[in-house]
């Protein structure tokens, strides 16, 4: 099922999640939809507040096809860093210049709830930190200085 994308300014966007504490069928259902939500809006990543589940669920587009994370966290990043041009499905033609680690470790629980540990770099790393902040109620324009968010008019 398509599910609605919140958009920018939803104050669920701006709430932290909470941890997924038992992976149901309810939540197995919410990732096959989000994943079908994603691909439908030609999107590299979604998070599970961006369609109004304030819970700790992302799901990202890899070479490899979908993937979903399960309470991501970022447990370790390259010092350094790249500047790379944004964009958010909860903010709909705005593309940001946005500076990242240019690699990070993650770990979370896969679908079947196994503990997993993920290294990524590139298009991939940025797309994971990207959602994750987003579970942290972080966004996009919450990367820019008073002056660029002045400029963007957000
Ligand atoms: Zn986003």
């Amino acid at each position: 099922m398509i599910l609605e994308i919140k958009k920018y300014p939803d104050p669920i966007l701006k709430k932290k999640t909470e941890e997924v504490k038992e992976i149901s069928k309810e939540i197995e259902v919410l990732i096959e939809d989000m994943v079908e939500t994603m691909q439908k809006k030609d999107g590299l990543g979604l998070a599970a507040s961006q369609v109004g589940v304030a819970k700790k669920i992302i799901v990202v587009q890899s070479q490899k096809g979908p993937m979903a994370f399960i309470n991501p966290c970022i447990v370790s990043k390259s010092k350094q860093k790249e500047v790379s041009e944004e964009g958010c499905l909860s903010f709909p033609g705005v593309w940001l210049k946005i500076k990242r680690p240019k690699g990070v470790e993650i770990k979370a629980l896969n679908i079947e709830g196994k503990e997993i540990n993920l290294k990524a770099a590139g298009l991939l790393a940025r797309i994971l930190q990207h959602e994750i902040d987003h579970l942290e109620g972080k966004l996009i324009i919450n990367h820019l200085n008073f002056f660029q968010r002045l400029k963007t008019k957000l």
